[in-house]
């Protein structure tokens, strides 16, 4: 619960721990209600603190402590004290290595906040990252503290037959009245952040995987038995990931079992645990009938991620939280990587900078901007943050960018080379990088420490009489909260040059070898880049592959960019001509909606799209993304003050315009592909997939009876989830009659799978139906709907108040009402689940007067609430501080 002060915590505070803790044994009594933990600590001082207090100070939450020994010598009550967050023992041994034995109870059923140890269903697990070991018991919960662990679980045979915790299975007996026990030693240190128990009826499906030195590792998936048929594409994804950190990082795994268990509540995405992923079951059990296409890539994608923090994190840890991007950053980075090989290149980076943009951005330009290392934090929960994720990952980006894929790999050996074992920063990591490559990041280190989005303004200038076309390019950065000036950033920017005629022209800059393409380095405020021997003006291709995070502001004509969007050879910049194209000609159709004027669709982007439907594509996603028009969301943050109706209008308008004209082909395509479906799960048949369902999409906005059953027929008869809820999306967007109908049997078939429940509610939430609120409304009474479910609060309430634009942001507030009960209400539950939804109101300041002051109002409800606590009051006390 909220201290009088909640308290602020400093970077520029770190010291180092005044006591390191070489080895813990752990013993745990498993019960529901009142598990028993015993923890013999080995502990000595810490011979690098300066620190000359005697007093060994433990983190503690919520524990009921039964006992403490020092070096097997019990202590009474005047020789420790307990505190609401620590346990602190008086004079213990500064000279030699000393035992400290604690026996304390928790209460797992009552965890309903779901950190440290709790109960999923009838199954207990643990999620300790990033301070829910003090949940479990004392300790020195913090990042650079490692060491190695013994863990004995102990259990009831029927209730848990499956005990598992991290590293190698070393012994297992039985015992009297029912009970078993298994113990568990991971010889790796390793912080308590990376602990984990799982307890439970757990079926399991196994393999194993050879590592490039020989060793044979075997690998399990456990899951609760009517999942155990949806684990395939899981292990499959296992063993790719293994491979691929072989190949492209020279990295082996390290122990000889690898485990991930799938948990129904779970507060992220997944969790390292050395040894032990615990998984979000949305990002593990996947069955054709069940699972979407980007459900597939998104498992693979996690998985991976979780796999490459074995050593992006685990094996090199971070020193504190601020340094939270050195093991996320890298490692989405990893894993970004990683799906793009598997998958399409092009796709993969534009569906990542789409995200980045849009919700990324928003972050950054918002009230809770922070830089990538933030500096400060009242509850650090609050700082996984998509600018710590996302961002981070894009500058370790820009960081290969600038040394080229040898150099990063021979940076990244250093680095794991040097740090293996130890807890560090980014700093050092910056610094091997430099080392590696002989190159100066003196600059480049600001992307850590200044928060905000850089805008980069282009001028161009062609001198027909010397052949020169010159770019200027001078960035900025807006003020940030606590960071009123910006410094110049050291920015990669990646760029080509076309020719009138559409073929690639030769650059020519400076000393440089003549070049098809070239990366020019901003360092200064303002810079010009002279190309010589141009015979025309070319066209620019400018920051090709997004290689930099920023905003670009550059003079485009509606026809250099359809120019662009048939001729460049930069997959991103080709998507990215049509991109602006149809957001240009929306916000167009904005200023006529405000000035009274009949619509009309520009005939440019339906030539556009009809040169894009006649060329032949290999790569039909990629097809599909140049077909889809941008989200309202993006056009939003392209807005001085954002207009949710006028957005919605225009673009629906474009949709049906695009339908209207385009009917035939999007017919002629849909049928050829619908024809063709095959169910499988190569790239091939997935972008089949794609462009027919984004051609249905099209057809149902002619609203015809035609397109109605086309769609319902598709609904009925689908055999794989990516086609039926394509076409539950479209009919529950649309006017379809039999809407009401489609959405119960969906239902009806699929009330037994939780995960394919919460699309359902998804889908729904996101309606743009003049209904949606009300709907909303009703689905939080459903049966099904439960707040101790995070996977549910976000798929009803997260969906309606981050994806629903225009229903979540009505002008009479009752979106914001809403939201603000349900935070209350979903507050003492859990706090970081809660604290994740006030999101929706933090860009208040984007908004028309009349939603601002709504908006404040809602965020005012929150605060003050009775026993607010801290991870809510830190989003939405921040988010009102004016400036
Ligand atoms: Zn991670």
């Amino acid at each position: 619960m909220r201290d009088a002060n909640p308290q602020t915590i400093y970077l520029k505070d770190y010291t180092v721990p005044e006591y390191l803790i070489e080895n813990v044994e752990l013993s745990f009594i498993l019960d529901e209600e009142k598990t028993r933990v015993v923890s013999k600590l080995t502990m000595l001082k810490n011979p690098l603190s300066h620190s000359q207090d005697s007093t060994l100070i433990l983190h503690g939450e919520g524990l009921e402590l039964i006992r403490v020994a020092i070096d097997e010598q019990p202590l009474n009550e005047t020789q420790y004290q307990q505190s609401n967050e620590c346990l602190n023992i008086d004079s213990v041994p500064q000279d030699k290595t000393f035992i400290v034995e604690i026996g304390n109870t928790i209460n797992p059923k009552a965890n309903t906040a779901l950190e440290g140890l709790y109960l999923s269903s009838t199954m207990l697990c643990t999620q300790c990252e990033a301070e829910g070991f003090r949940k479990i018991t004392y300790f020195l919960d913090r990042p650079d503290v490692m060491c190695s662990f013994k863990t004995t679980l102990i259990g009831d045979k029927d209730k848990y037959p499956v005990l598992l915790s991290n590293g190698n299975k070393i012994a297992e007996g039985e015992l009297q009245n029912n009970r078993h026990w298994v113990a568990w030693e991971d010889p790796f240190k390793k912080p308590c952040y990376l602990f984990a128990l799982v307890a439970g009826q757990l079926e399991c499906i196994e393999d194993s995987f050879t590592t490039m030195s020989g060793r044979d590792i075997s690998l399990q998936i456990f899951v609760e038995q009517s999942d155990i048929d949806k684990c395939d594409h899981a292990m499959q994804s296992l063993k790719n990931s293994m491979r691929w950190d072989e190949q492209t990082y020279g990295r082996e795994y390290d122990l000889d079992l690898y485990m991930i268990v799938a948990v129904g509540h779970f507060n992220m995405g997944a969790m390292e645990n050395k040894g032990l992923n615990v998984f979000n079951t949305k990002f593990v059990l996947a069955r054709p009938d069940t699972a979407t296409d980007s459900d597939y890539e998104h498992i693979e994608g996690v998985i991976g991620h979780e796999y490459f923090h074995n050593w992006s994190g685990n094996r090199i840890t971070c020193r504190d939280w601020f340094q939270l991007s050195l093991k996320e950053g890298f490692t989405v980075f990893r894993d970004q990587e990683f799906t793009a090989d598997q998958t399409s290149k092009a796709v993969k980076r534009i569906e990542d900078v789409k995200m980045l943009r849009t919700r990324q951005f928003a972050e950054d330009a918002g009230p809770l901007s922070h830089p990538i290392r933030p500096d400060s934090y009242i509850e650090i929960n609050n700082f996984y943050t998509l600018t710590v994720y996302e961002k981070g990952a894009e500058v370790v980006r820009m960081i290969q960018t600038l040394v080229g894929k040898t150099g990063f790999r021979k940076g990244s050996d250093l680095y794991f080379q040097r740090y293996d074992g130890q807890a560090v920063t980014c700093d050092d990591f910056v610094s091997t990088m430099e080392e590696a490559n002989d190159i100066d990041f003196e600059q480049f280190r600001r992307w850590y420490s200044q928060a905000g989005t850089p805008v980069l303004e282009i001028e161009q200038e062609y001198n027909q009489q010397l052949k020169t076309h010159s770019i200027t390019i001078r960035q900025s950065c807006a003020p940030t909260p606590r960071q009123p000036a910006k410094q110049p950033l050291h920015i990669p920017i990646q760029l080509g040059l076309l020719a009138a005629d559409g073929s690639v022209a030769d650059i020519c800059l400076d000393d440089h070898a003549p070049c098809k393409e070239i990366l020019i380095e901003l360092k200064e405020q303002q810079q010009t880049f002279v190309f010589e021997k141009l015979e025309e003006r070319p066209v620019v291709s400018l920051l090709r592959g997004f290689s930099a995070p920023v905003n670009v502001k550059m003079q485009q004509s509606l026809e250099e960019l359809a120019f662009l969007l048939s001729h460049d050879t930069d997959t991103f910049n080709r998507w990215e001509a049509a991109h602006k194209m149809s957001s240009q000609i929306i916000f167009g159709l904005m200023d006529d909606i405000k000035q009274g004027k009949d619509l009309e669709l520009n005939p440019l982007l339906v030539q556009s799209y009809q040169t894009i439907l006649q060329q032949s594509w290999d790569d039909l996603s990629y097809l599909s993304l140049l077909l889809s028009l941008p989200a309202e969301n993006y056009l939003a943050g392209q807005m001085e003050v954002i207009d949710v109706d006028a957005i919605h209008k225009a673009r629906v308008f474009v949709e049906q315009s695009l339908a209207e004209q385009l009917q035939n082909q999007f017919l002629e395509l849909y049928q050829r592909y619908h024809k063709e479906e095959s169910g499988q799960f190569d790239a091939g048949t997935i972008g089949r997939r794609r462009i027919k369902n984004i051609c249905l999409g099209y057809l149902v906005k002619l609203e015809s009876t035609e397109s109605y059953q086309i769609v319902e027929e598709q609904f009925k008869t689908a055999k794989n989830m990516t086609d039926q809820m394509a076409a539950l999306a479209v009919i529950t967007d649309s006017a379809n009659p039999n809407k009401l109908m489609c959405l119960d049997s969906f239902y009806q078939q699929w009330k037994d799978e939780a995960l394919v429940i919460d699309k359902w509610f998804t889908l729904q939430a996101c309606s743009s139906s003049d209904d949606s609120f009300n709907t909303v409304q009703d689905l939080t009474q459903h049966p099904a709907f439960e707040l101790t479910n995070p996977n549910r609060v976000r798929s009803l309430i997260g969906a309606f108040s981050q994806a629903n634009q225009l229903h979540f942001h009505a002008a009479n507030g009752q979106g914001y009402n809403f939201l603000a009960n349900q935070i209350i209400a979903l507050n003492l539950i859990n706090p970081q689940v809660a604290s994740r939804m006030v999101s929706g109101l933090t860009q208040w300041k984007r908004f028309d007067e009349n939603r601002q002051s709504l908006m404040k109002k809602a965020l005012e409800k929150i605060i003050n609430t009775p026993d607010i606590s801290k991870d809510v009051y830190e989003i939405a006390s921040k988010s009102l501080v004016p400036g």
